[in-house]
């Protein structure tokens, strides 16, 4: 038997009926672009993240472009951020014209350091990007008591409804950022029928001019306030992501029940460190990464045995070829780069069976020689 890494087939099968009966009213309208499901969507969107806004465009991607030009931010400025994410959250920050700066993770939750970001501030920095990785979300209160009036762009592609404890009170995803973003993409833990992507804010001011953004800089069609992106999300879409919407709780509460069951299971193997979960944070598991010191070779076994597994990520940013004219160099951020030698993700989605995980752990344990 083998078992993949994630199985969207296992989750289609149980709301293909739903989704379809939603899809087919957009297509009997022939009315494609934004709308009325759109906006709904957001307003759902806007509710489990407790902001008063919500803007939806083109993918996770085009939600951190859009925040960075929301806020100004072009050549001659500097945005700090994480080396160990997805290369989106450093690639949009050069698309815009400005400088990634690239300060270290805790090597126990993987998220960007707040005491390193504060070192990293010089007067050309005009924003911060914390990233929530695997699920659960970075220490954005720390960031912003240390740094009060920088504007935070928190990348939440992986953290859709996950829950942070803020002085005793539950705060979501996106929810204390400046802009918060999210990708909708299929693989996420809310994931479309393609690209999708949503930016939320409580700022009525930042919330208009990323509506205006999205559409070409355009209100009031063929007239142009300054010049924006064509970045929307589609009607169909939106209707496919808000059938799903009403499962999402139930799925993260699913993938952190097997995240526990791994935690267990593997309690006994010192080779192996489980994914450490902050207390102030109830994760979503977008992923389930273990550390270990031989990681190649685990690797190699789990693809003999048929077992889904991947590498997020192989390559810290800092040391992408793509931006060696930034002159970080094999030790500027040694957490991250560790981390990119000793990571390994496994199968944590909702629809695993109780065979497919036992699976997973005995593949995991033979390998250990029990
Ligand atoms: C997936 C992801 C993105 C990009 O989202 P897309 O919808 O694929 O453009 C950005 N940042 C992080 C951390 C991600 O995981």
């Amino acid at each position: 038997m083998s078992v993949p890494l994630l199985d969207l087939r296992a989750q289609h099968a149980v709301i293909r009926d739903a989704v379809v009966a939603a899809m087919m009213p957009v297509v009997d309208d022939q009315a494609f672009i934004l709308g009325a499901p759109v906006a709904q969507l957001e307003c759902e969107v806007a509710g489990l993240s407790n902001t008063k806004y919500a803007v939806g465009c083109a993918s996770g991607t085009d939600a951190l472009l859009l925040a960075l030009k929301v806020l100004d931010i072009g050549p001659g400025d500097e945005v700090i951020t994480s080396p160990f994410t997805f290369f989106a959250t450093a690639g949009t920050i050069h698309n815009v014209g400005a400088t990634p700066v690239f300060v270290d993770i805790d090597p126990k939750t993987f998220n960007i350091r707040p005491d390193l970001v504060a070192a990293a501030v010089t007067s050309r920095t005009k924003a911060v990007i914390p990233v929530d990785l695997f699920g659960q979300i970075a220490p954005i209160e720390e960031i912003r008591r240390l740094l009060p009036s920088m504007p935070i762009i928190e990348d939440a592609a992986q953290t859709i409804g996950a829950r942070r404890k803020i002085n005793g009170e539950w705060t979501m995803a996106g929810q204390t950022a400046t802009i918060g973003t999210f990708s909708f993409f299929p693989s996420k833990n809310l994931g479309g029928y393609g690209d999708g992507g949503m930016m939320v804010t409580q700022d009525e001011a930042i919330f208009n001019r990323l509506m205006r953004l999205r559409t070409h800089g355009s209100v009031k069609t063929y007239f142009h306030e300054e010049v924006g992106f064509n970045s929307r999300l589609d009607a169909l879409q939106a209707v496919v992501l808000k059938a799903k919407l009403p499962y999402l709780a139930g799925w993260s509460a699913k993938r952190r029940e097997n995240a526990a069951y791994y935690d267990a299971a593997f309690a006994d193997l010192a080779e192996i460190t489980t994914p450490f979960i902050d207390p102030a944070n109830e994760s979503i598991f977008n992923q389930y990464t273990i550390r270990v010191e031989t990681r190649d070779d685990l690797k190699a076994h789990l693809a003999s045995r048929g077992i889904g597994h991947s590498v997020y990520y192989p390559l810290p940013l800092h040391l992408q070829p793509c931006f060696s004219y930034l002159g970080y160099r094999e030790g500027s951020c040694p957490v991250s780069e560790q981390a990119s030698h000793e990571v390994l993700s496994l199968p944590v989605f909702p629809e695993l069976t109780r065979a497919q995980l036992d699976e997973v752990v005995a593949a995991v344990r033979s390998f250990y020689g029990h």
